[in-house]
């Protein structure tokens, strides 16, 4: 069901209460903490300078890290206050509070196209239980709910579906915002109906946690590719020997069953046919991958585990990719943190930004997989990078997210 957005509703002088996702890594530097990477909030600049040109007065709401409901200093949104203000050119007042009369007292002051952020939401934890009472305070004075945080879309909490229920109650509009928008086009619109062929790549650490995007995406690919640890557990559905890789024995016949799927469905199911392999060993009590290898057989040896897929594959997936109209990419190929596992995961990255460059829809779904693009400087090479984790992998299991269902319908 589509839902309002932003563009579709009018914004002069109106009190709007904005729900970001500012969950922005941070270190601290010489007693301060300090802002690493700032993506998510720049993610959100469209959505504000538009609601600031219409003269919205806007209230931000978002969370940083796990403080469980404690004042934890280390996660205070006061320096994305700051940062916000350097990215967008305006002031950015900031309220240590996120309810109560403080928070009241400084929404009012706010002037048409003025921007307030509120002080971490998780510090209460009522945030989390989706308190109504908490949710009431929240959404004081306001009469207009957008939802911006796509991220924090799958959690059913006060500031992303408390708030929403309460002010659509008493007949004010919840409506997305233009990144919620974009997410939910392309994770969403683009994916029911892609044009032919249609690529996935599913890599990672779990079939566990992939199953039900494989399933519901058994319905609609042409060919899945898998990599990541992910394919030693489909290698043993197989019949086929792992070593030592990481893998999950319970979660075989789920992957047998997958694999059936594809045959009846004539989807082409593609595992690493070679491998790199390392020897896990200890070295000063410590774990560490001694020599690693490539690995030109589908079996991986009694006392290694597979770390990457190997050169071979990754130039299968490559042409696979290279034919494609519509791909879409989650979960690393191998232990991409470590350099000397990263070439199958950089390989697919390249292969994506090629098929991108050559016309192919991308659509990349959010988590590690980003991360690998951004650290090879190619996150500007494909069509879509979903800013959600846990969020995107529920939506593209088929299921509703909380947050996007409390919006109002167009
Ligand atoms: P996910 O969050 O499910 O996308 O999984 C990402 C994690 O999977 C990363 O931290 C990778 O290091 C890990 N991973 C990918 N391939 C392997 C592998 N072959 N063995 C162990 N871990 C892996």
């Amino acid at each position: 069901m589509a839902k309002l957005t932003i563009n579709d509703i009018d914004l002069r002088g109106k009190r709007v209460l904005a729900r970001v996702d500012y969950n922005v890594p941070m270190a601290e530097q010489d007693g301060m903490m300090v802002i690493n990477d700032d993506t998510r909030i720049r993610a959100t600049l469209p959505t504000l300078r538009l609601m600031i040109e219409r003269g919205a007065r806007i209230t931000l709401a978002a969370h940083l890290g796990r403080p469980k409901g404690e004042r934890v200093p280390s996660m205070s949104l006061r320096p994305v206050a700051d940062k916000l203000a350097g990215l967008i050119g305006q002031p950015v007042a900031f309220c240590d509070r996120c309810v109560g009369q403080a928070a009241e007292d400084a929404a009012a002051k706010l002037e048409d196209g003025g921007l307030l952020l509120l002080e971490n939401v998780r510090y209460h934890a009522e945030e989390e239980a989706n308190d109504p009472a908490f949710a009431g305070q929240l959404a004081k004075g306001t009469d207009i709910f957008v939802n911006d945080a796509f991220g924090a879309a799958h959690r059913a909490h006060a500031s992303t579906v408390g708030v929403a229920n309460l002010i659509a109650a008493r007949g004010g509009q919840c409506v997305a915002g233009l990144l919620m928008e974009r997410e939910l086009q392309f994770l969403g619109d683009e994916l029911e109906s892609p044009e032919r062929p249609f690529v996935v790549i599913l890599g990672g650490a779990k079939v566990s946690d992939k199953i039900k995007v494989i399933d519901r995406l058994l319905e609609k690919a042409d060919t899945i590719l898998i990599g990541g640890a992910m394919a030693y557990t489909f290698k043993l559905a197989k019949g086929l020997t792992v070593g030592k890789s990481l893998v999950e024995p319970d979660k075989v016949d789920v992957a047998r069953a997958a694999l059936d799927k594809a045959a009846e469905r004539g989807v082409q199911f593609l595992i690493p046919t070679d491998n790199i392999i390392a020897e896990p060993t200890e070295i000063d009590g410590k774990f560490a991958f001694g020599d690693h290898r490539v690995n030109d057989s589908e079996n991986i040896p009694v006392d290694f585990e597979g770390v990457d897929i190997g050169p071979k594959s990754a130039e299968v997936f490559r042409g696979v990719v290279a034919g494609a109209r519509t791909i879409l990419w989650n979960g690393p190929m191998g232990i991409f943190e470590d350099e000397r596992f990263a070439g199958g995961t950089f390989a697919v990255a390249k292969s994506v930004c090629e098929a991108t460059a050559n016309g192919a829809k991308s659509i990349i779904g959010g988590g590690d997989s980003v991360k690998a693009l951004n650290n090879a400087g190619l996150g500007d090479q494909v069509t879509f990078m979903s800013t959600g984790g846990g969020a995107s992998l529920e939506f593209l299991e088929g299921k509703a997210l909380p947050g996007v269902a409390a919006l109002t319908d167009k």
